[in-house]
């Protein structure tokens, strides 16, 4: 094991809605030795059938005081879902911190575009929380999260008044998601110079809203922080 290698302890697990889990965790001395940001994920290793498979999941209420967080899973099925389904308290698993970094753009947005879904509400949520915190605590974000299952919307997106949230049903392999953000962001919905672009739904979502915002708009690559969370 690595210093950036941790193994972590299970010591429960809570539904959220039954297709999002909460599974609290003992952080094996990740907190202090990693430090914390917002939308801060790590690589956890699951074992399937004696092959290792890493999928990344970001922390939730990270508490360095106690080394504890939680990790909340969008669930499908794939290792880590399953894992996550029967997770039990004792239950070890290895994580690395490897590749996650972000930093509130300076000087604060004018306003924050956010597009995603379950798998990154709680970096979402972990934005809007840091944003209450710094400078950008001003601006407004509009935020669209895309959804397969009928109790997604129910998750909580801690927007405040200002805050916009529209949830799409994912339809046409997130070609809906697509048309309906690229149709919002336009010329004259948007400041190319002084708003900030966080995006992160499926792989092929992504790569075609940034497409939009890069080659439409002309939006700096500095202004949009974008990854594919996971792929169709
Ligand atoms: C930086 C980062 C942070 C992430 N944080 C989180 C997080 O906090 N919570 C979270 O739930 N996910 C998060 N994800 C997404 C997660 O890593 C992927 O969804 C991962 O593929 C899940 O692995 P799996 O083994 O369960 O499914 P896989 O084996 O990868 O896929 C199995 C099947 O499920 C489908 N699938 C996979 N993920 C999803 C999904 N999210 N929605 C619908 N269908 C899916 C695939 O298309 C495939 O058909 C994050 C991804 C990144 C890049």
């Amino acid at each position: 094991m690595g210093a950036k290698d941790f193994t972590l302890e299970v010591t429960g697990s809570e539904e959220i809605t039954p297709d999002f889990l909460r599974v609290h965790v003992r952080d094996g001395g990740l907190l202090e030795r990693s430090g914390i940001h917002p939308t801060m994920w790590i690589r956890l290793w699951f074992n399937d059938s004696g092959k290792a498979h890493q999928r990344a999941y970001t922390l939730v209420n990270p508490d360095p005081a106690t080394g504890t967080f939680s990790m909340d899973f969008a669930m499908h099925h794939g290792v880590a879902a399953h894992w996550a389904s029967s997770a039990q308290p004792g239950e070890a698993i290895d994580a690395t911190v490897q590749g996650s970094s972000f930093t509130f753009p300076e000087p604060a947005p004018r306003r924050i575009w956010v597009v995603g879904d379950p798998a990154s509400i709680p970096a979402i949520n972990s934005l809007l929380d840091e944003r209450q915190r710094v400078a950008a605590g001003a601006a407004p974000v509009t935020a669209w999260l895309e959804y397969q299952h009928d109790a997604d919307p129910s998750i909580e997106v801690r927007t405040a008044d200002s805050d916009v949230v529209t949830w799409i049903p994912r339809k046409r392999d997130g070609a809906a998601l697509v048309e309906e953000v690229c149709g919002a962001l336009t010329a004259n919905t948007v400041s190319v110079a002084d708003d900030f672009f966080w995006v992160a739904s499926e792989a092929s979502s992504t790569r075609a809203i940034v497409k939009h915002l890069r080659k439409e708009l002309g939006v700096d690559k500095h202004r949009i922080d974008a990854l594919g969370y996971w792929r169709v």
